[in-house]
């Protein structure tokens, strides 16, 4: 979630100037108020967070997103703020294969930050989800539409699981 200062302290990263997290670009649950895509977090000034020392351990103290993690393999321009794209490593499990989610900050991931993510997805042989904002009426909605980049059966699966309103990540 967003800071006043340096979040997490494994790795030389900060959040510094990011409130990605904060602002609803991945949804989540602060305190009984529900954030997600143009709905951020009331306590989020989109440059930190306005009761930092309070912020409750779930989500904010425990979320790292894949940017921040200690040992990321993104690169420094990926920053989520920045590259408009949250990743989250590692949230499903297909066929034995970790999954990689990928959340756009903004209505929809850039080209460059996607096409990096599907390059990395097809290397480490790892699928990846990635989801784009729907807007109605100049309002971005809190569903969104789910693609993936795998192999023809997780596309299959993914898909499946999205019919069943199976919840994600
Ligand atoms: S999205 Fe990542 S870098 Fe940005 S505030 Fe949240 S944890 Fe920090
Ligand atoms: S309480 Fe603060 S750290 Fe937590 S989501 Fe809101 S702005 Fe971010």
């Amino acid at each position: 979630m967003g800071k006043k200062k340096r979040k997490k302290r494994q790795g030389p990263r900060q959040c510094d100037g990011c409130t990605a997290c904060c602002d609803g670009w991945v949804q989540i649950n602060v305190k009984g108020y529900e954030a997600w895509p143009g709905h951020p977090c009331p306590y989020s000034t989109g440059q930190g967070c306005s009761d930092y020392e309070n912020r409750p351990e779930v989500p904010c103290r425990q979320f790292i997103c894949g940017w921040l993690l200690p040992d990321s393999p993104l690169p420094e321009w990926m920053k989520p703020n920045e590259a408009k794209v949250m990743v989250l490593f590692n949230k499903l499990n297909w066929q034995g294969l970790p999954v990689d989610v990928a959340l756009p900050v903004g209505k929809r991931i850039p080209p460059r930050a996607l096409n990096w993510l599907k390059a990395f997805a097809e290397q480490h042989g790892r699928p990846l989800i990635w989801a784009e904002c729907i807007e109605e009426d100049g309002a971005l909605q809190r569903e969104q539409l789910l693609y993936a980049w795998g192999p023809p059966a997780f596309q299959a699966q993914v898909q499946q699981w999205q019919a069943e309103g199976r919840k994600l990540w």
